[in-house]
C-alpha cells in the first residue's frame, strides 16, 4: 500500500510504501514503511477530532528546530494526505529500532526487571541516566509551550545499555492556541486532578507524571501504589480513589496507610528501597511532588528543576564495593549508617572526598549548591559546576602511604587553593596539593570547599 505524504523536511519522501496493519489501536492503524525506516500511523476517520489536521500541523511546525532533542523526542515528520488515493488522516514519525531500544517499563515495572538487567550487564547508573535524559525530554517540550498529556512507563522507549530514552506518541501533545483533550490515561501516573476533577492535561499535570516516572525510573515502584480498598464493589471506583482523592505519598512522614512493609531493607534482600537513599536536592523534589504538590499542583516541581538536579546528582556516586552497583553516597548519613542501598554491604575505607561546590555572586556573595563526591582517579571537571563547561581542571588522586587525598592540578594560572589558615596560593601547572576538611579550591567564580577528607568526617 501506499501513502502520500506532506512534511516540512526535505528529506521525507513524498511516497512511502506501508506494510501492515502492524497494530490496531482505538484511534487509529499503525503500519511499517516497507523501507525500515517510518512508522505511519492512520486515524480512524470515525473517531478524529475536529481541527485534529491543523493541530498535527502545528506540531510538524514546532519540530523544525528541536536542536539536542531530535535524539529524544520521535517528532512526527510529516502528514499522511492520502492511503491508495483515498482522503486520509495520519503521521509519519521514525522507527526507533527495537532491539536494541525496548518499553521503560521493561527495564523499572518492578525490583525484578532491575535484577533481570543486572544479570544482563546493566547497572544503576543507566538507569540515573535514563531518568535524566526523560527529566531532559520533557524540559524541551515544556520549553516549546507544549504538553505531553500521557507521560508513562510504555511511551518511553529505552536503550539501557547506553542509558539512552526517546519519547514516542507526541501525535497527541497538548499544543498552545489549541483545546487540550481529554485523555484517558494511564491511572497510576495520572494527577489526581485528572481523576478527582476530569482537569484538561496541561503542564501541571505532565509535572505529576513526570515525577511519578522518575520515581518509578529510580527505585522501581510507584510512588503512589494504594494498598488499600477503598471500593471493595466495584474494581474501577476502588482505582479511581486510590490514585484520584485518596492519592497518598507511600512514604507521607506521618500517614503509614501506604507504606510498604519492607521499606528500606536492601534492594538484593527482597527490600524495597526509599527514597532517602536520593540526595538532598532530589529528596526535597519528591517532597513538593508528592506531600506538598500532590494535590496543589503550582507547587510541583518544573521539568527543568529535576532536570538540573539529575545531573547533579552523578557527581554523588559511589561503587559499591560488593555488588559493583552505583549509588549515592549517603554523606548525609552518619559514617556507620553508609550502606550500600541495594545490597546492604557498609561503606568502606578510603571513604570518598566529599565538598561543597560554591558559586560566586558578586564579591562579597558567594550561594551553596551541591555537595560532590570524589574518590581516586576522578576528574574535577567544569561540568561538576556548570553543565555546559568542557574544562578539566584536574584530578583526585589517594595517596596510600600517607592514607591523603590529593588534587593534581592540570590547568596552569587558574586554580586558587585557600588554606584553612586564611592565605591562598595559585597553583602550578602539574603541581599536587594535599586537601585537608576547610580548603577551599577556587576555579574562577566557582569553589570547592573540602567537608571530609575520607578519614575525618565532620
Ligand atoms: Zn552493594
Amino acid at each position: 500500500m501506499r501513502v502520500e505524504t506532506l512534511s516540512p523536511f526535505s528529506d521525507i519522501p513524498r511516497r512511502i510504501e506501508i506494510e501492515g496493519p502492524v497494530f490496531a489501536g482505538g484511534e487509529g492503524d499503525v503500519y511499517f514503511s516497507r523501507c525500515g525506516e517510518f512508522v505511519v500511523k492512520i486515524y480512524h476517520d470515525q473517531v478524529l477530532p475536529r481541527d485534529k489536521e491543523k493541530m498535527l500541523h502545528r506540531v510538524l511546525f514546532l519540530g523544525k528546530n528541536l536542536g539536542e532533542g531530535s535524539n529524544l523526542l520521535c517528532w512526527p515528520l510529516a502528514l499522511v494526505r492520502e492511503l491508495e488515493g483515498k482522503r486520509k488522516i495520519g503521521v509519519v514519525t521514525k522507527k526507533i529500532p527495537r532491539p536494541p531500544f525496548r518499553e521503560l517499563a521493561d527495564f523499572i515495572f518492578s525490583p525484578r526487571e532491575f535484577k533481570k538487567a543486572v544479570e544482563n550487564g546493566a547497572n544503576w547508573l543507566q538507569y540515573l541516566q535514563v531518568a535524566h535524559s526523560i527529566a531532559k525530554t520533557v524540559a524541551i517540550l515544556h520549553g516549546k509551550g507544549c504538553a505531553h498529556a500521557d507521560l508513562h512507563f510504555k511511551n518511553f522507549l529505552v536503550d539501557i545499555r547506553t542509558g539512552r530514552s526517546v519519547l514516542i506518541d507526541l501525535d497527541g501533545l497538548v499544543v498552545p492556541g489549541f483545546l487540550p483533550p481529554q485523555v484517558a490515561g494511564m491511572m497510576p501516573f495520572m494527577a489526581p486532578e485528572i481523576l478527582i476533577q476530569r482537569v484538561s492535561p496541561s503542564q501541571k499535570t505532565d509535572r505529576h507524571s513526570l515525577a511519578v516516572l522518575l520515581f518509578h525510573t529510580l527505585l522501581f515502584r510507584n510512588p503512589l501504589q494504594p494498598l488499600i480498598c477503598y471500593d471493595p464493589e466495584d474494581q474501577e471506583r476502588d482505582e479511581k480513589s486510590g490514585w484520584g482523592e485518596k492519592a497518598l505519598f507511600s512514604e507521607h512522614p506521618f500517614d503509614f496507610r501506604h507504606r510498604p512493609r519492607s521499606l528500606g531493607v536492601p534492594l538484593f534482600q527482597r527490600g524495597t528501597l526509599s527514597y532517602t537513599m536520593l540526595p538532598p536536592t532530589l529528596r526535597t523534589l519528591v517532597e513538593r511532588s508528592f506531600i506538598e504538590g500532590l494535590f496543589m499542583p503550582e507547587k510541583r516541581p518544573l521539568s527543568r528543576e529535576w532536570e538540573r538536579a539529575l545531573f547533579a546528582s552523578f557527581f554523588s556516586l559511589w561503587r559499591c564495593a560488593r555488588c559493583y552497583q552505583y549509588f549515592f553516597y549517603p554523606y548525609w548519613r552518619h559514617p556507620g549508617l553508609r550502606r550500600c542501598p541495594f545490597c546492604g554491604k557498609q561503606v568502606t575505607p578510603p571513604y570518598p572526598l566529599v565538598g561543597i561546590v560554591y558559586e560566586q555572586k558578586s564579591e562579597e556573595v558567594a550561594i551553596q549548591k551541591e555537595r560532590v563526591v570524589l574518590g581516586h582517579g576522578f576528574q574535577v571537571v567544569g561540568k561538576m559546576f556548570h553543565e555546559q563547561s568542557k574544562d578539566i581542571f584536574g584530578e583526585i588522586r589517594f595517596r596510600d602511604a600517607e592514607n591523603v587525598y590529593v588534587f593534581q592540578n592540570f590547568s596552569p594560572g587558574i586554580v586558587t587553593a585557600f588554606f584553612p589558615s586564611s592565605f591562598g596560593r595559585r597553583l602550578e601547572e602539574g603541581e599536587e596539593i594535599v586537601l585537608a576538611p576547610g580548603m577551599i579550591l577556587d576555579f574562577g567564580g566557582w569553589y570547592l570547599e573540602v567537608v571530609e577528607d575520607g578519614r575525618f568526617f565532620p
